[in-house]
C-alpha cells in the first residue's frame, strides 16, 4: 500500500469482507442503503460507521444510568443497561466471528438495541405503554432514537440492516429463535443479536439476583445447573456453543438452537420471571416507579410551558403526547428521580443570597 497516493481504504476493507465472510453474511457493500443518501466514509465500511455513530450518541451514554433489573443500584457490580448492552455485543461478536458473519453489523445492532429503554427498566415501558394512547415499545423507541431524536432531531441516518436489527430484537417471553414470519429480521446478523440478548440477560440477571439476595444459588432448578453449569461464564459458554454448533449443522447457516437448549433456556427464563422480575421484593419497587412516570406525564400534559422549559425546547416538534413520551423515555433513573423531586416535593427553605 503506497501512502503517498490516496487509497480507497473502505473499498479494500469491503473486498476483505467479500473474501473472508460466509456467503450468508451481510456484506457492507451490499447494504440496502441509508434513510437519506449521503457520501460514504472513505476509511470505514458502512456498518462500522454506524457502530461509531451509536457509540458517540448521547442516548448511548445515558444507558449508564438506566436500570437493567435492579433500580439505580448502589453496588458497583450490578449490571446497568450499558453493561448489559456491552455483554450482548461481546456475545454476538463471538457467535458472528465463529460463523464468519459480519462482526461490525452485529456490534452496531447490539450497541443500538436498547437505546429506547425508559428509566426503571420494563416498569417504565409498561406504564408508558398504558398511558400513551399510541402505545410504547422500547424497540420501536430505539429506532426512533436513531432515526429521529439523536443529533437534535436529525437522527443518525443508519443503514437499513442496523435499523431492522434494532427494531426486531425484542421478544419478551416469545420464541428464542424466530424461524418464520414478520418478526424474522432481514439478516442473520440481526438473528444473532436477538439470541445474544437473551443469552446475556438469562445469565447476568441470575448473577445480579444472587448478588441482590433475591435468590440464592440453590434456588436455581437443579437440572438447569447441571445443563448450563454453575457459573456465569459456564452458562454463557454453554449457550454460545449451542447456538454456533446448531446453526452450522445443516450447512445452510440458519441461526438456531437445539430443542434441548431451547427447553432449558425457557425454563431458566420462566424461573427468572417468577422468582426475580415478578418477585414482590423487586416488583413493589417498580410500582412506585409507575407513579413517578405517570405523574410526570400527566403534569407535563397539563403544563406545556413547563414541559418545554424542562425539555429545553422552544416549541413542540410533534404532537404533545409524543414529545412528552420521548422526553420521559430518554431520562435516566436518576434524572427522573430528581425531576420528580423538583416538581412534586417541597424543598427545605433557603434564603436566596
Ligand atoms: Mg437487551
Amino acid at each position: 500500500m503506497c501512502l503517498n497516493k490516496p487509497v480507497k481504504i473502505r473499498q479494500i476493507l469491503e473486498e476483505k469482507e467479500e473474501n473472508t465472510l460466509s456467503r450468508y453474511a451481510q456484506k457492507s457493500r451490499l447494504t440496502r442503503g441509508r434513510l437519506k443518501e449521503e457520501e460514504e466514509c472513505d476509511i470505514r465500511p458502512c456498518f462500522q460507521h454506524d457502530r461509531d455513530r451509536i457509540i458517540h450518541s448521547k442516548a448511548f451514554r445515558r444507558l449508564k444510568h438506566k436500570t437493567q433489573v435492579f433500580l439505580a443500584p448502589q453496588g458497583d457490580h450490578y449490571r446497568t443497561r450499558l453493561t448489559h448492552t456491552l455483554e450482548v455485543a461481546q456475545i454476538a461478536r463471538t457467535i458472528a466471528k465463529a460463523l464468519a458473519l459480519n462482526e461490525d453489523l452485529v456490534e452496531a445492532i447490539s450497541l443500538g438495541h436498547d437505546l429506547g429503554h425508559t428509566p426503571f427498566g420494563h416498569a417504565g415501558e409498561e406504564v408508558l405503554n398504558a398511558i400513551y394512547p399510541s402505545g410504547f415499545r422500547h424497540n420501536e423507541q430505539s429506532l426512533r432514537v436513531v432515526d429521529v431524536l439523536e443529533r437534535d432531531g436529525s437522527g443518525l441516518n443508519l443503514t437499513m440492516e442496523v435499523r431492522d436489527g434494532i427494531l426486531r430484537h425484542s421478544k419478551g417471553r416469545g420464541e428464542i429463535v424466530v424461524r418464520d414470519g414478520e418478526e424474522r429480521p432481514l439478516t442473520r446478523e440481526a438473528e444473532v443479536v436477538r439470541v445474544s440478548d437473551i443469552i446475556a440477560y438469562l445469565s447476568h440477571d441470575i448473577d445480579d439476583a444472587i448478588r441482590g439476595q433475591v435468590i440464592s444459588p440453590k434456588d436455581i432448578p437443579d437440572d438447569c445447573v447441571r445443563f448450563f453449569g454453575p457459573t456465569h461464564s459456564k452458562r454463557i459458554d454453554t449457550m454460545v456453543r449451542g447456538v454456533i454448533f446448531e446453526s452450522l449443522r445443516d450447512g445452510e447457516l440458519s441461526i438456531s438452537i437445539s430443542e434441548e437448549l431451547e427447553y432449558y433456556m425457557k425454563k431458566l427464563r420462566d424461573f427468572l420471571y417468577e422468582r426475580v422480575y415478578e418477585a414482590p421484593l423487586v416488583h413493589d419497587v417498580f410500582l412506585k416507579c409507575y407513579k413517578i412516570i405517570e405523574d410526570l406525564y400527566t403534569y407535563f400534559l397539563k403544563n406545556p410551558a413547563r414541559f418545554l422549559e424542562e425539555a429545553g425546547l422552544e416549541d413542540f416538534y410533534d404532537e404533545r403526547e409524543r414529545c412528552i413520551v420521548d422526553f420521559i423515555a430518554g431520562m435516566t433513573d436518576r434524572y427522573a428521580f430528581k425531576l420528580y423531586e423538583k416538581i412534586f416535593l417541597p424543598l427545605p427553605w433557603r434564603i436566596p443570597f
